[in-house]
C-alpha cells in the first residue's frame, strides 16, 4: 500500500501539510502570458503572489501552488523582471518569438500539465478580476472541471472594441460555434482537462472554442472587467481580425457552404435575367444600357475574389496543419 510520502511529489494527491484529516490540497498554477509589459508586470506579480500567499495560507491550495509567466517574445524589460523574481512560487518561460497570446498561452499549459491540479489562465494587465479565482477554486473542489469567467460588462472596453467583439460572437454562433459570450482566457480547469488537451494535435488550435466543445462539467463565474492599470493593449485591430478569422475557419466549414449558396442564388438571377434579356430581343427592343453590362462583370468579379479568398484561408490551414510545425519554441526556463 501507498503512505502518504509516496504520494507527495503526485500533485493530484497533495496532501494537508499537517497531515491532519489528510484533505488533500490542490496545487495551483496560474498561467500568465506576457507580451512586452514591463510598465505592470510588478505590479501584477506582486498583487497575484499575495493572492497566492493568501489561499494557501487559508490552505486551499498547496504550497507547492505557482505562478508560471510565459514571456511571448517580449523585447523589454519583462523576462528579466521575471527572472529576477524566480522561486520557487514564481516560473518563467522565455519564448524564442512572438507567437501570439493563444500560443504562449499553450506553451504555458503544456508546461504546467501534470505539474498541477488545477490552472488558472489569466492576461497579465489583470483586466479580469482575480478576486473571483478563490471562487473558482470552490467550484473545483466540488468536482467542476472548467470554470469560464465571464464580463459582465465591457464599460472599460472602446466602443468600437465592444462592437467588433458583438459582431464577433454572433458570426461565430450563426456558424455553430460554441463559444461563450464576453468569455475570453480567463478560466480555470483541471489537470484531466489539460491532459486531455494534448490529444489535440491541430496547429490552428483555438481554445475558447476547443474549451467548451470538450464536454467536461463547467460553471461560469461573472465579473467586471477593469481598466488596463499600465501599458497598451497587445491586440491592435490586425490581431483581432486574425483571431476572429483563425476561430471561424478552425471549428466551421459555414463560410464554404455560404460560397455554394451564394453561387447557387447569383447563378438563378442571371438566368432570370438572360430569360428576361431573350424576351427583350425577341420583342425587337434594344437591351437597356451599360449598367446591366457592366455592374454584375463588377458584381460577379468581387464575388469570385470572395470565395477564392475564403477557399484560400481553409487551403492555407491544411497547409500549416500538414507541415505540423510546433507551435512556440522555449528558450529559456527560470
Ligand atoms: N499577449 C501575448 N502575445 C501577444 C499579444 C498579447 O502574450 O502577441 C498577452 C498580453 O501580454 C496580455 C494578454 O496577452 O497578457 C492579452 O493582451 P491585451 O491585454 O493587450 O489584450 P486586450 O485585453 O486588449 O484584448
Ligand atoms: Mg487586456
Amino acid at each position: 500500500m501507498k503512505t502518504q510520502k509516496d504520494f507527495q511529489h503526485s500533485p493530484e494527491n497533495a496532501f494537508n501539510e499537517s497531515g491532519e484529516n489528510q484533505v488533500p490540497l490542490p496545487v495551483l498554477a496560474i498561467v500568465i502570458p506576457c507580451y512586452n509589459e514591463e510598465e505592470i508586470i510588478e505590479d501584477s506579480h506582486q498583487r497575484l503572489a499575495a493572492l497566492l500567499d493568501d489561499l494557501i495560507f487559508r490552505k486551499e491550495v498547496n504550497s507547492g501552488s505557482f505562478l508560471l509567466f510565459v514571456s511571448d517574445g517580449s523585447t523589454d524589460k519583462t523576462f528579466s523582471y521575471i527572472k529576477a523574481n524566480a522561486s520557487c512560487h514564481v516560473k518563467g518561460l522565455r519564448l524564442s518569438s512572438n507567437v501570439g497570446h493563444q500560443n504562449a498561452l499553450l506553451a504555458g499549459m503544456h508546461y504546467v500539465t501534470n505539474k498541477a491540479d488545477c490552472i488558472v489562465s489569466i492576461d497579465a494587465d489583470l483586466q479580469d478580476d482575480i478576486g473571483i479565482i478563490g471562487e473558482m477554486l470552490r467550484l473545483y473542489r466540488v468536482g467542476i472541471r472548467i470554470v469560464y469567467g465571464v464580463r459582465k460588462m465591457r464599460h472599460s472596453d472602446t466602443y468600437f472594441k465592444r462592437f467588433s467583439a458583438q459582431i464577433f460572437y454572433r458570426m461565430m454562433r450563426l456558424m455553430g460555434v460554441r463559444l461563450l459570450y464576453n468569455h475570453s482566457d480567463f478560466r480555470l480547469v483541471s489537470n484531466s482537462v489539460l491532459t486531455e488537451l494534448r490529444k489535440y494535435k491541430e496547429v490552428n488550435l483555438f481554445l475558447r472554442g476547443i474549451f467548451p466543445m470538450m464536454g467536461f462539467s463547467s460553471a461560469e463565474i461573472y465579473y467586471d472587467r477593469l481598466e488596463r492599470t499600465g501599458g497598451k493593449t497587445k491586440y491592435p485591430l490586425r490581431k483581432m481580425i486574425h483571431l476572429a478569422v483563425n476561430g471561424i475557419t478552425s471549428f466551421s466549414n459555414a463560410p464554404l457552404k455560404l460560397i455554394t449558396w451564394l453561387g447557387l442564388v447569383i447563378f438563378t438571377i442571371s438566368l432570370i435575367m438572360s430569360g428576361w434579356a431573350i424576351l427583350v430581343i425577341i420583342r425587337g427592343r434594344n437591351i437597356p444600357g451599360w449598367a446591366s453590362i457592366t455592374l454584375p462583370i463588377y458584381l460577379l468579379g468581387g464575388v469570385q475574389l470572395l470565395a477564392l479568398g475564403i477557399l484560400g484561408e481553409y487551403i492555407s490551414k491544411i497547409y500549416l496543419e500538414t507541415k505540423q510545425r510546433p507551435n512556440y519554441h522555449i528558450e529559456e526556463m527560470v
